[in-house]
Formats: structure tokens, C-alpha cells, sequence
């Protein structure tokens, strides 16, 4: 099989080379304070093995640490609760540092092993550094992550725990971002900012493998509905990613309906899916975000534009739920079924109460819960109307 890169934008393909990250013509068109122009995804040509999940690196340079096969629940107290027979839910809290995030690290790992190369920068606001942080352990590479101040305590102690280099950048997500693009422009190290990086895209998409295995196994056909939990737009295409490839495959019959959940105070990228700025620039100029759910707080969603284009090709639905709802969702979530999830992920189960009274009763409802409870106390403290 040979893999190369294609501009979302104009299909402009180029060699899977490391320091290839966008298009080199549409990343003319970029402008300040916008999501990234010319993201690439990947693909492939030959025909893949159709036991495995075809990814870009062979297996030999995978670190050997567990990630993915998260388990799937099939939450029978929730189900009662909401009449809802064919709720289920893919578990990725399960990852080795508690997060999603750890799919995209293992395949950037991996990458840059096969390539020789010994270190990785990217800027986060926590889940992707400590998940990097993890897997760049596991793997003895050079991990150097620009993390806002503010950073939830959890997120930041797994990072030093993990031996990566952290900078405490005194400033936001957007600032840790260019900080982190110039050292990797200056040094050479690989970068695994999220969405540049097209790794990051393709390492995701190994959930929506996994959804259909999982399911299978329990007896039940593909989901019609997947509820994702939404900052930058990542997770989202990634799992379009698994599911058009696993349409290309002949593996499903039709893509899922995907739905991007949103919090309130960051919804950029369903505001630009149901109400566009203006012809040509649909996020327009940036909102400061305000929510709790740290890890899908972002004024500029860097892959905006790209799962702005998948949701709008495959008839995907947004969704947006306030920061109580959120905690409400996380105390349901957690009393009703057992898991623990931080604020971002239990954004896809709220989104999922906001709408399921309107989905037909016999459509299954996948949630992905992305992250693990105990990453962030502090909001989840709130929500129990305690201040620690
Ligand atoms: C990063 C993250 C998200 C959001 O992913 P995006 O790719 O930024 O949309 C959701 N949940 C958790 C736990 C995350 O760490």
C-alpha cells in the first residue's frame, strides 16, 4: 500500500514525509484569528489487509503501550431511564493516560520511531499533552509540550509524571500554539498540534474500526447515530475518517448520523454549520470561549473548516448544551451507569439528552466519551455544588 496526503481543499496531493503538514497553496489563503486553511487527510492506494485498520505506519513501530480497544458499555439503567433500548457507549477514558487523545499520540509516535525521529512538540490544553506525554514515555522519545498556565492541576502533574519537558505558557491555547510552531519550524522536532499534524486526523478514525468490531460483538448492527464531544474538530473527522473508510471497505452500508456537541460558550463550529458569518468565511471573526469543559474550549478551532466540510458532506448535525446541563449530564452519567467522565465528554451525553425524544426509538446512539472524571475535580466538584 502507499500512502500519501491530500489537501481537503483544493486535492492537491503530497508525499507522508516528516515537516509535511499543510497545503502549501491553500495555507496562503490563511488569515489571523481563523481555523487552519489546507489540513490534509490521508489515504492510500492498494488494497489494504481487510482483517486490520489500514494506518500509515506498520505495526513494528507502534510503542508498546495499550492504547484503544476501549470497551463498550451498554449502560442498562440509562436505557430504562430514557426508554432508549439501543443506547451504548465507547469508553475511552479507558486509554493509558485517560483520554482519546492517546490515539492520535500512538500513530504520531510511531511515525516519527519509523522515521528516526527523537522529538515531539505540541501545544495542548492538557489532555493531548499528557496523552503525549504517556505514549512518548512508552516509546523513549523527547516530548516538549507549551501548556496554558491554566491549565487543570490533573493534566499538568501527569505531564512532569510522564518526564516530558512542560512549558507553562502565560497566555491561552492559541499562544501555546504559535509558540509551539515556531520551535518546531526552528529545530526541526516533529509537531503534533492537532489538525496541522494530518497524523492526528488518521490516528483517530481507529475508533470508528473499533465501534463497528465492538458492536458486532455484542450482537448489534453499525450505530445511526454517534454523539462526539466538539473543540477543534478533530475527534469529528477522524471518526468521519473511520467511517468513510470503513464505507470505502464495503464494511458498513451508510455513514452514521455524527453529532457535533458543543458547549454553549464554544460552539464555533456549530454556529458555522447552522448560522454562517458570511459566504467564504463562515467562522468569522473569533469569541472568546467560555465554559468549563477545558478540553473543548477554543476561540479558533483549528480544523474548523475541515469537519465543517465533512459534517456538511455526510448531512451531520450539531448540537449545544450550557455548562449546567454539562454538569448535570456528568452527575446522570456517573450516578446512572458508572462512568466518570470529565466535562468534554459528558457534552456528548448531554447533547444526546437534549435530542434523543426526537429520534426514533428503534436508531441506535453511540456516545464516545473521551475523557476520564477524575482529570478535572474541580468542575467536577461544581457540578456537586462543593469548592475544593
Ligand atoms: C481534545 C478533547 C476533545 C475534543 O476534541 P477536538 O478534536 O478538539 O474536537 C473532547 N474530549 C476530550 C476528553 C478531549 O481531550
Amino acid at each position: 500500500m502507499k500512502w500519501f496526503c491530500r489537501c481537503d481543499q483544493c486535492g492537491t496531493h503530497y508525499d507522508l514525509v516528516p515537516g509535511r503538514y499543510l497545503c502549501d497553496v491553500c495555507a496562503k489563503k490563511q488569515q489571523a484569528d481563523r481555523p487552519l486553511e489546507g489540513v490534509l487527510e490521508l489515504a492510500w492506494e492498494g488494497a489494504p489487509d481487510p482483517h486490520s485498520i489500514p494506518l500509515p505506519v506498520e505495526p513494528k513501530w507502534f510503542p508498546p503501550i495499550p492504547v484503544g480497544n476501549t470497551p463498550l458499555w451498554a449502560p442498562q439503567r440509562l436505557r430504562e431511564q430514557y426508554d432508549a433500548r439501543h443506547l451504548w457507549i465507547k469508553d475511552d477514558t479507558c486509554n493509558p493516560s485517560g483520554s482519546f487523545k492517546d490515539r492520535a499520540s500512538w500513530l504520531v509516535a510511531a511515525f516519527a520511531r519509523q522515521h528516526g525521529v527523537q522529538e515531539i512538540v505540541l501545544a495542548s490544553t492538557g489532555n493531548a499533552a499528557s496523552s503525549m506525554a504517556a505514549v512518548g514515555a512508552a516509546a523513549g522519545l523527547n516530548i516538549k509540550v507549551f501548556l496554558p498556565a491554566n491549565a487543570p492541576v490533573a493534566k499538568r502533574i501527569q505531564v512532569l509524571q510522564y518526564g516530558a519537558e512542560l512549558v507553562s505558557v502565560d497566555g491561552n491555547y492559541d499562544q501555546a500554539f504559535d509558540l509551539s510552531r515556531e520551535y518546531s519550524d526552528r529545530t526541526g522536532a516533529l509537531s503534533r498540534n492537532t489538525a496541522y499534524n494530518p497524523l492526528t486526523i488518521e490516528g483517530k478514525k481507529t475508533v470508528s474500526f473499533e465501534i463497528i468490531d465492538d458492536l458486532a460483538r455484542a450482537g448489534a448492527s453499525a450505530p445511526d447515530h454517534v454523539f462526539v464531544p466538539v473543540g477543534d474538530g478533530v475527534i469529528l473527522a477522524g471518526v468521519y475518517r473511520g467511517f468513510e473508510n470503513l464505507l470505502a471497505l464495503g464494511r458498513i452500508t451508510k455513514i452514521p448520523t455524527i453529532w457535533a456537541c458543543q458547549a454553549q460558550g464554544s460552539n464555533a463550529i456549530a454556529r458555522a454549520l447552522t448560522t454562517p458569518y458570511a459566504e467564504g468565511d463562515p467562522f468569522g471573526p473569533p469569541r472568546s470561549s467560555q465554559t468549563l469543559a477545558d478540553s473543548i474550549a477554543v476561540d479558533v478551532p483549528r480544523n474548523g473548516l475541515h469537519a465543517l466540510s465533512k459534517l456538511k458532506k455526510h448531512d451531520g448535525k450539531a448540537v449545544v448544551v450550557t455548562d449546567d446541563e454539562i454538569l448535570a449530564a456528568q452527575k446522570t452519567l456517573a450516578s446512572g451507569s458508572g462512568l466518570f467522565a470529565e466535562p468534554s465528554s459528558c457534552t456528548a451525553f448531554a447533547g444526546w439528552v437534549k435530542v434523543q425524544a426526537t429520534l426514533p426509538r428503534e436508531e441506535s446512539c453511540l456516545l464516545l466519551i473521551t475523557g476520564n472524571g477524575l482529570k478535572d475535580i474541580k468542575a467536577a466538584a461544581q457540578g456537586l455544588g462543593l469548592t475544593i
